[in-house]
């Protein structure tokens, strides 16, 4: 445990062979970008690498980084011969294959949601005896998940017994890695989807999901492990796992958002509504077995349709999709293009927001 957090200018591939070799299962980022190396030009080229599955791309069963997170693995041989092409890469954790779930505790500075009593915990109503001191408490994610402790009456989220004490990080953004044992499903399947949003701020990634590896640096800095042995990687506490399961495996598609109407009231917080729009997006892509390219191009139109609106930044919400897609699985050059062209498409035939009352019923 020391190695890890003593130890901030480790060579990546060092990093990345000391967490295979506990099991962690790893892959390359772009250290420029912080996304998966590109896919070769065989890849690029081949038609069957735009399948969903990956199945038929014969660059993964021969060693290389095609395919961002499928291509993780635990094989030194192989770990050793990306980062010698490679030495500036980013090790980073697929967290499926590594028995794994990250929980990803933002600090953004958004403001917060248009109703925190109903959106900081979707699912899970807060009353006032829950947080004597309001809502002007709450800034982070980590802020959100400690509410959740107390609603459900569990113990800390990030306990320091051994048996439950995650791998904790301090990201550069101040936000929170947290990494869990996966819990397991009824009858001991996998989490099947890869993203869910557990409240405001809090992300799950599962499944073929994934995080920059602990003790990894970026170019903006330190992904640094605070407490928690990656050898040793404890289980969520029970409330926890119910609510990681909660979000994290199979559940029906919820129903269409209802359609835009009027501008909305009192200000509205059209960013924040067009951000959750993305990220239950995002969680529904990644859920998606099939159709994902489809299922993406129709995010990302929509998203344009309101991005005047929200007044977010195009480069941002460019961003968030790609990432979207990337994760989901699909490949990169076809992620950007199928986000430039439905974004461009859908900036050209904006939509008005959403009333609020709308904006409640987005899941
Ligand atoms: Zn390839
Ligand atoms: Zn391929």
């Amino acid at each position: 445990m020391t190695t890890f957090m003593s130890s901030p200018s480790r060579p990546s591939g060092d990093l990345a062979l000391t967490l295979a070799a506990l099991g962690w299962h790893v892959f390359p980022l772009s250290a420029r970008d912080k996304r998966p190396l590109a896919n070769c030009l065989d890849c690029r080229d081949n038609p069957e690498c735009a399948r969903d599955d990956y199945t038929a791309c014969p660059c993964l069963p021969d060693g290389q980084w095609c395919h961002g997170v499928r291509a993780a693995t635990t094989d030194p041989d192989r770990i050793r011969t990306w980062w010698r092409r490679q030495p500036a890469a980013v090790p980073a954790v697929a967290a499926g294959p590594s028995d794994l779930v990250l929980i990803d505790l933002d600090a953004h500075t958004d403001q917060l949601p248009a109703d925190p009593a109903t959106e900081l915990l979707p699912g899970t109503p807060i009353t006032p005896g829950d947080l004597p001191g309001g809502f002007d408490q709450i800034r982070t994610g980590r802020d959100v998940l400690l509410l959740l402790a107390r609603i459900r009456g569990g113990n800390h989220p990030w306990p320091s017994d051994p048996v439950h004490r995650p791998v904790s990080v301090v990201t550069p953004s101040r936000g929170r890695h947290l990494w869990y044992r996966a819990p397991r499903t009824d009858g001991g399947r996998r989490l099947r989807q890869a993203l869910g949003t557990l409240g405001w701020q809090i992300d799950i990634k599962a499944g073929w999901s994934y995080g920059i590896a602990p003790g990894a640096t970026t170019a903006k800095g330190p992904y640094q492990v605070v407490t928690g042995d990656p050898a040793h990687v404890g289980r969520m506490p029970d409330w926890l796992a119910d609510e990681v399961l909660r979000v994290a495996t199979d559940r029906p598609v919820p129903p269409p958002a209802p359609a835009p109407a009027a501008p909305p009231a009192s200000g509205g917080r059209p960013a924040a509504y067009l951000t959750t729009v993305i990220d239950n997006g995002a969680a529904e892509l990644a859920a998606l077995a099939d159709g994902r390219q489809r299922a993406l191009s129709a995010l990302a139109y929509k998203v344009g349709g309101l991005l005047s609106w929200s007044g977010l930044n195009r480069g941002d919400v460019e961003d968030r999709l790609v990432d979207a897609g990337l994760a989901s699985g699909l490949p990169q050059r076809l992620t950007r293009r199928i986000v430039h062209r439905a974004l461009t498409n859908g900036l050209a035939r904006p939509l008005a927001g959403p009333t609020r009352h709308a904006s409640t019923a987005v899941r």
